[in-house]
């Protein structure tokens, strides 16, 4: 199969409180694929531009206006399901989803239904132990179908006044991801959300934005007597935007769904919103009667052909998982497992750092370095991320450290000198006079004099009390700014005092 390998895991099903009810959650889950054009027209999809200025015939919906497809989405939408483990389909439709909406001007939306490009699939997880000291859990939630769709537009309401129906994002090209319904906690499905979310950042085909809606989430909520082989009467949440209100909401929803079945009711089909002052889901539609949307295939496109070689060369693009990379910065350069989760947070993060550790060498000197000082001055927008330093500037900082020319202290220093700057590292560090005192000779007089300056405290420390060894060390430090190598200043003063640290 032309897929990543889909690992099998240990299916971990946490029971709720008092293990009688058991949480059942399916996610479907939309991305916008980063193309330039729309999916089926030539139009803009950049954000933020004024109401209808990218609009066309086609994308307008206006009678006679023919779709053809755009390339580029369907790369990126076949990148995402080889990735994630799905089959992609030799032959699959476009279909009309038929409904009457004012963000929908054709009256249809055009969808994939019967005959998706993508079935199956998987999403791994990792959940943290059970309890104290047990081992971590992985888990592998499995997919039902991806398929390709176009966005509808937007209602904008307070507009100057009133209210307007923004069609620029009409025909934005999305992929829907839909989860079998595998998952069995709050947590459980924030950590799909968030795999899934990384899995798409790192192919470069989505941005990961939950705030600005191109990454969106449907969230459907059962529950079941724990051991029931059936499923429950599920719930819809719709519209949540950050990671925390999905886990907020499924954990409301969840509570809400026992009370109504402890008190004898029962779970009514519906869609449901999120309330995040009150902490509660809310009812927004009734689902009891399925709405119809008469689904047919799209006569104005042909059926899509994919053909192996295509499907091959797509394939060839699909880059090593988050997942995989965070396993290898842990098992081959030897990070901490916190280390590299924070590393992997966004593909130019990761690349910035594999770039100065291919460098320097030294991958752990890099990673802390990256992640104490660095870390602080990126920033992410979208796939993009901004540097305050190179990674080159950075392996040169941390060279000036191995060669003993400066201290940590002073890297840390030299790198907010360099930030922002092209700077040299070497250069800067010798116009500010910052390099480290090496000379043996200079640290022994240093340390002869503060000695010679602190007889009774020197008699002291000869005699046993050895805090003040501390205090010598930072009365060096003082007299020479911070500037005297630490290992040679230890390594005087026990000469001299002839005690040890
Ligand atoms: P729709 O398009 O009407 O939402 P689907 O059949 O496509 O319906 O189902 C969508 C999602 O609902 C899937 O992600 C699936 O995992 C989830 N799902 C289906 N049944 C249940 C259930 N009983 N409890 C929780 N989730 C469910
Ligand atoms: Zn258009
Ligand atoms: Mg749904």
């Amino acid at each position: 199969m032309r897929s990543r390998q889909i690992e099998s895991g240990l299916v971990c099903a946490p029971m709720l409180e008092g293990a009688s009810w058991e949480a059942v959650i399916g996610l479907e889950v939309h991305a916008q694929l980063l193309t330039r054009s729309k999916l089926f027209c030539a139009c803009d999809v950049t954000f933020g531009a004024p109401p209808n200025t990218h609009v066309c015939p086609t994308c307008l919906g206006l009678p006679g206006a023919l779709p053809t497809l755009n390339a580029e989405a369907v790369r990126m939408a076949v990148k995402a399901a080889l990735a994630l483990g799905g089959e992609v389909q030799e032959k699959s439709r476009f279909a009309r989803k038929n409904y009457f909406y004012p963000d929908l001007p054709k009256g249809y939306q055009i969808s994939q239904y019967d005959e998706p490009f993508c079935k199956g699939g998987a999403v791994t997880i990792t959940l943290p132990p059970a309890h104290e000291g047990g081992e971590p859990c992985t888990k592998v939630a499995r997919l039902t179908r991806i398929h390709m769709e176009e966005d509808a537009g937007k209602n904008l309401h307070d507009f100057g006044g009133g209210s307007v129906v923004d069609l620029n994002r009409a025909g934005t090209p999305l992929i829907e991801i839909v989860g079998e319904p595998d998952l069995r906690s709050a947590k459980e499905a924030t950590e799909y959300l968030r795999a899934l979310r990384d899995e798409l950042v790192f192919l470069g085909i989505n941005d990961g934005n939950l705030e600005e809606g191109s990454l969106r989430c449907d969230v459907n909520v059962s529950i079941r007597r724990a051991g029931d082989s059936t499923l429950g009467t599920r719930v819809e949440l719709k519209n949540i935007n950050s990671f925390r209100f999905v886990e907020k909401a499924i954990a409301s929803e969840i509570e809400r769904q026992k009370d109504v079945l402890e008190t004898g009711g029962r779970v009514v089909a519906e869609t449901r919103g999120w309330d995040e002052k009150t902490g509660t889901t809310y009812s927004l539609r009734s689902k009891e009667t399925a709405q119809d949307y008469r689904y047919f295939p799209e006569p104005d496109l042909p059926l899509l052909v994919l053909e192996d070689a295509f499907v091959d060369r797509v394939h060839a693009e699909v880059g090593e998982s988050p997942r995989d990379k965070r396993a290898r910065f842990v098992q081959e350069l030897g990070l901490t497992a916190q280390a590299a989760s924070v590393l992997t947070q966004h593909p130019r993060i990761a690349a910035f750092f594999e770039e100065a550790a291919t460098l320097f060498g030294d991958t752990i000197k890099v990673a802390n370095f990256i992640q104490s000082e660095v870390l602080r001055d990126v920033t992410t927008q979208g796939l993009k991320a901004k540097f305050a330093i190179s990674a080159t500037q950075l392996a040169k900082i941390l060279d000036l450290v191995r060669s003993g020319e400066i201290s940590g202290k002073q890297a840390k220093e030299l790198y907010a000198k360099v930030k922002w700057t092209d700077g040299d590292p070497r250069a800067t560090m010798s116009e500010l006079g910052m390099s480290q005192v090496i000379d043996p000779k200079a640290i022994e007089q240093v340390c002869a004099k503060v000695i010679a300056d602190h007889p009774k405290q020197a008699a002291d420390l000869k005699a046993g009390k050895k805090q003040l060894f501390g205090f010598f060390v930072g009365q060096i430090m003082k007299a020479t700014k911070g500037s005297a190598n630490p290992e040679l200043v230890n390594a005087m003063l026990e000469r001299l005092l002839g005690t040890t640290k």
